[in-house]
């Protein structure tokens, strides 16, 4: 069972619509249900400890075919899917890819396949099957598989443990923004927005050097360590002026902004953020701490003073 698990062996759900309808349906599985609320499901077989997630990206809810090329489409909703491994700190093996295509993108299913061709490639990882079906709009489900024998999960932070988190934040919230006022953003956030990159190799590191718990970020910092806060049952504490921003952007855009896929890790003892650089040229920055005290959540400071934290990306937000 995981860490922090209830006694159906879910671990504790976030606050928001989207997760009150999962809380719902798992009511009505029951027992149906196993181990549910992790990035990725830990599947063990006789010598083996598989890591299984899937995730969908949506035309209109997660990109636009006007913002994007059918080849960052592709690319991206790889990327997304495969996050949740590196979140699980699993080596991935393959993906099931179930597309969705409209009359209007049968042409460009091509340009897609090279886009996800190009992150499994990345990731040294292989299509295993899949699925296509004509459909009202462009969606593409994928399921990714891997193993671990070491895996890090949601439930693992314990109070006194130092919060890291991965690369600079805010770069996709200020691509959005310019993307959604019609304009084109600067190349470093378009790209940030476009073609993030899955911390696989990154989070293994970070696994074996201590970490014990992490997500990644997808529906914003704050957001996701809500979630870590929930199955942890602890308290995190966020020093704002702490947290690395891109170039130019807000910290309003790094505490709320979804879509980034860096890790926010809890770790007992300090992580050589030195040595982690030079291994990925990526910046590793402690920027909290896990504190016993009070109810599960996150408390956000900047300077001292307390600040509103922002919520994060809510699909069925009333
Ligand atoms: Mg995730």
């Amino acid at each position: 069972m995981k860490h922090g698990a209830d006694s159906a062996g879910h671990v504790p759900l976030g606050a928001g619509g989207e997760f009150d309808i999962v809380r719902a349906m798992l009511e009505r599985w029951g027992p149906l249900a196993t181990g549910i609320g992790d990035d990725a499901a830990l599947v063990q077989l006789p010598g083996i400890q598989l890591v299984v997630s899937t995730d969908t990206s949506v035309e209109d809810v997660h990109f636009r075919t006007a913002w994007l090329t059918h080849r960052e489409i592709g690319y991206r909703a790889t990327a997304a899917a495969l996050s949740d491994l590196a979140a699980m700190a699993a080596m991935p093996i393959g993906v099931f890819l179930a597309l969705t295509l409209p009359g209007a993108d049968v042409a460009q299913a091509g340009e897609i396949a090279d886009g996800v061709g190009e992150c499994l490639a990345a990731a040294d990882a292989r299509v295993l099957g899949g699925d296509v079906s004509r459909g009202g709009s462009l969606s593409l489900t994928l399921t990714v598989m891997g193993t671990t024998s070491h895996p890090l999960t949601r439930g693992g932070a314990r109070p006194g443990d130092r919060l890291y988190v991965t690369g600079r934040l805010g770069g996709p919230a200020a691509a959005l923004r310019e993307f959604q006022a019609g304009r084109v953003p600067a190349p470093v956030f378009r790209d940030r927005f476009c073609h993030p990159v899955p911390r696989l190799k990154e989070s293994r590191w970070l696994a074996d050097h201590g970490a014990r718990a992490a997500i990644d970020i997808s529906d914003g910092l704050v957001a996701d360590a809500r979630h870590l806060a929930a199955a942890s049952r602890a308290m995190l504490h966020v020093s704002g002026e702490k947290i690395p921003l891109c170039d130019s952007v807000s910290l309003e855009d790094a505490l709320a902004g979804g879509e980034e896929y860096e890790l926010l890790l809890a770790c007992p003892d300090a992580l050589d953020a030195a040595a982690f650089e030079r291994e990925f040229d990526l910046a590793l920055t402690e920027i909290g701490d896990v504190s016993g005290e009070g109810e599960p959540g996150v408390e956000v400071t900047v300077d001292g003073r307390r600040v509103e934290s922002p919520a994060g990306y809510d699909h069925f937000e009333e």
